[in-house]
């Protein structure tokens, strides 16, 4: 007991298994966590199993958008319980609904599931190479993705994110990527080759920084990629699902993409992701050119349904609202140690100078508020999109406390 409430520093498994006589835990020394455990959730917050309860402004990654223990996933976990899985050889028609509603919200035409944003990235990897082989021929297979990305943790992911610090160890990776700076369309324009076939980019980078794209540039992109049939690929993983304030941010840059992905607040806790594909690629993949077991799952999907039916033109405008008063809450906080705040809807990033953005976190953490870092000085605050006015005042009030005590 006395471990879960005094929590001083981060431990990570490797100090736990030491500690308990590695005993307790095999699980792999991946994560750091602090030692806390937590059991229930309920709305905006989390409770640990001693009872304790913490605001929580990461949303599990971006991923919990409507909190936790929202009704309609309730009953939408309750009515599927039944027809768990079935695979992809039969319909469960609880993937078609959902598919409908992505091409429909997104003004796209055809959608492929996966269980996760980089399974969904890999896939459209493979979509934009097989829409080039079957257009061009072998050898058309390049890819520029964008400085300070991250993509995902597969091999091939890990060789479209743009971070050098993600290029170790496993080698030998995917062939094929290269990195332009961001906003710097004369550097992108250098690595363009004939064997361009598309570019992949996140809108608003999210592990890298929370750092949006600038318009003009985006624009820009987007009209050469039009020009060379090159695929323009939006990565909306973090960035989609209501997240910063349009059903997806493609919207907001007024683009349409050749291809999307989601995942993260797409199931809004349950693992799901999404590739979906524009009229170029619609049909690009055909019979047994890519699978999954769980891709398609009646009841991630089902659950899935419940969250997108959520995301109607008033929610989306409180996602905005609320968005721009936790901005304007930070800038009012007026503190020296914040240097700027930068994002769009609830998405947002709070650069720090002069203090580690770990060391914030952590003192959150004792103040029971949960937050995220995005790189070594970066704040990242993903609160589910159904916070409210008096949540954000309570997330600001820890923010403070913490600011002015250091
Ligand atoms: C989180 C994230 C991914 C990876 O998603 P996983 O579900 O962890 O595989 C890919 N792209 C972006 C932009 C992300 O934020």
């Amino acid at each position: 007991m006395g471990l879960e409430v005094n929590i001083d520093h981060c431990y990570s498994i490797k100090d736990i298994r030491k500690q308990k006589g590695d005993i307790y835990n095999m699980l792999m020394n991946t994560y750091l966590k602090p030692q806390i455990v937590f059991e229930k959730g309920d709305g905006c917050y989390v409770i640990s199993k001693s009872g304790e309860k913490y605001l929580d402004f990461s949303s599990g990654i971006g991923v919990n958008c409507l909190g936790y223990s929202h009704p309609a996933i309730l009953e939408a976990m309750v009515e599927g319980s039944s027809l768990m899985h079935l695979s992809n050889l039969y319909d469960t028609e609880q993937d078609r609904i959902l598919a409908d509603k992505l091409v429909k919200r997104t003004g796209l035409d055809s959608v492929f599931f996966a269980n996760s944003g980089a399974e969904a990235n890999e896939g459209a990897i493979k979509l934009a190479r097989k829409y080039s082989f079957d257009h061009y021929g072998s050898g058309r297979d390049e890819i520029i993705t964008l400085k300070n990305s991250f993509h995902g943790r597969t091999i091939t992911t890990l060789s479209a994110t743009g971070q050098d610090k993600f290029h170790k160890f496993y080698m030998p990776f995917t062939a094929g990527f290269s990195y332009a700076e961001p906003n710097h369309l004369a550097d992108l324009l250098s690595l363009v080759t004939e064997k361009t076939c598309a570019i992949l980019i996140e809108l608003v980078q999210g592990e890298g920084g929370v750092f949006p794209l600038e318009k003009d540039y985006v624009t820009q992109l987007f009209n050469l990629c039009q020009e060379r049939d090159i695929l323009f690929i939006v990565d909306e993983v973090q960035t989609g699902i209501g997240r910063c304030g349009q059903f997806f941010v493609s919207e907001e840059y007024n683009v349409l993409p050749d291809i999307v992905t989601f995942a993260k607040g797409l199931g809004g806790g349950m693992p799901i992701g999404a590739i979906v594909a524009g009229k170029k690629c619609k049909d690009t993949f055909g019979l047994s050119d890519h699978g999954s077991t769980f891709g398609g799952n009646p009841l991630a999907c089902r659950i899935s349904n419940a969250v997108v039916d959520k995301l109607n033109r008033d929610f989306l405008i409180s996602v905005r609202e609320n968005g721009h008063y936790l901005k304007e809450s930070i800038a009012r906080l007026n503190n020296k140690y914040i240097k700027e705040v930068r994002g769009l809807g609830l998405m947002l990033g709070m650069e720090l100078t002069g203090v580690s953005a770990s060391d914030v976190r952590n003192m959150c953490l004792e103040k029971q508020l949960l937050i995220l870092t995005a790189g070594n000085n970066t704040i990242r605050l993903l609160p589910p999109l159904i916070v409210n006015k008096s949540q954000i005042d309570q997330c600001i009030n820890i923010l403070n406390e913490v600011l002015l005590s250091i």
